[in-house]
């Protein structure tokens, strides 16, 4: 590589580029784009030697025909479904994203979720807070003790594989529905692999998907699946909005059939003002009110893992930069 080559961030973040010169300074400018949508993008792109994109732009089949000589398109983060891989095959241009900035962090907060509902400690604070009911545990009755009881992980991957640890280090039994896994890490991480949806969910006292956002997996947990847990159990989603329906989730918190739901995830982000969902969570009057933890999609969120999305972004820039093939490409 003789001239400098230019490395475009076009969403997310704004100057300063920090991490990104550090670590791409000596061969490449970068340039921040903050855009909001694809179109801010025309015009400022199509000399580009390397992409990074994050969430709040989508890059389509137009923009990347446009690319003349880019050799990566790094997607900082782990799901890809903003970026038309398929077209960038196409150009023979890699896609690649960063997937492991946040496991451990998400890992976290399917937990946490789950034990500030399972423990009752959500509840009591909800209603206490705005001073409903007498100052006792007795209002959160029954709490069960979460040791010996089953966690039920849809998808055992890199998040799901970190829930699974921390699961088991509560003594909790944990149990796993992923029909893609090869054989054995049952058996290397000492949990129970089931063969359907349905056993999964039969014993399950609390249920955490874990898995990509897929035709398949699409209201994985609807209705029928969420009426197939036991009365009392909990529901936490960190994976994708759509993994679960919200309705179905609203209509089981309100009649009591599930004791409590965290769900940091939503389909559409933010969620319109008049989601059944945030309606709820903001209405004390609400049956699902003090059962139902909303949050903004922050499962991944740490300082650290923000620095590691761009650390790891930028070196894998730098690897297709100076010729090494990229990590982790995705439109293989
Ligand atoms: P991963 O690819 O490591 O693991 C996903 C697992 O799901 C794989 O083992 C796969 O075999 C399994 N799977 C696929 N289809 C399935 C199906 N139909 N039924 C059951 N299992 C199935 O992914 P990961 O890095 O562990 O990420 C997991 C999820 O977390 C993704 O949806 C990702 O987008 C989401 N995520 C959320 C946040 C957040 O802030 N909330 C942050 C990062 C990732």
């Amino acid at each position: 590589m003789n001239a400098r080559a230019k490395v475009v961030v076009t969403d997310f973040l704004a100057e300063p580029a920090e991490c990104e010169r550090r670590i791409l300074g000596d061969i490449a400018d970068v340039v921040m784009l903050d855009a909001k949508g694809e179109t801010d993008l025309v015009g400022r792109i199509e000399d580009a030697d390397a992409i990074m994109m994050y969430h709040v732009i989508r890059i389509g089949e137009r923009t990347i025909d446009a690319l003349r000589h880019c050799k990566l398109i790094v997607r900082c983060g782990v799901g890809f479904d903003n970026v038309d891989g398929a077209a960038a095959r196409r150009r023979g241009i890699p896609v690649a994203n960063v997937p492991d900035y946040g496991t451990e962090d998400v890992a976290d907060s399917a937990i946490g979720m789950s034990l500030a509902l399972g423990r009752g400690i959500h509840f009591l604070n909800s209603r206490l807070r705005r001073g409903e009911g007498p100052w006792t545990y007795r209002q959160a009755q029954p709490v069960a003790r979460l040791r010996g009881r089953t966690f039920g992980i849809i998808g055992l991957g890199r998040i799901g594989t970190a829930a699974a640890l921390r699961a088991k280090a509560l003594g909790m039994k944990v149990v796993f529905y992923d029909p893609y896994l090869p054989d054995g890490y049952d058996k290397s991480l000492g949990v129970t692999r089931v063969e359907t949806l349905d056993e999964l969910l039969r014993d399950a006292h609390v249920v955490s998907p874990h898995c990509p956002l897929t035709p398949e997996t699409r209201h994985i947990m609807n209705r029928d699946t969420i009426a197939r847990m036991p009365r009392g159990s909990i529901l936490v989603n960190t994976s994708r909005g759509a993994v679960v329906d919200p309705l179905a989730v609203l209509d089981a918190l309100s009649s009591g059939h599930l004791a409590g739901a965290g769900i940091d995830v939503l389909e559409f982000e933010p969620p319109s003002p008049d989601h059944p969902l945030l309606l709820a969570w903001r209405d004390p009057g609400h049956p699902a009110h003090d059962r139902l933890i909303l949050n903004p999609h922050s499962a991944f969120y740490s300082e650290e893992g923000l620095v590691d999305m761009r650390v790891k972004g930028s070196e894998n820039c730098r690897r297709a930069l100076l010729g090494t093939v990229p990590r982790n490409i995705v439109n293989g």
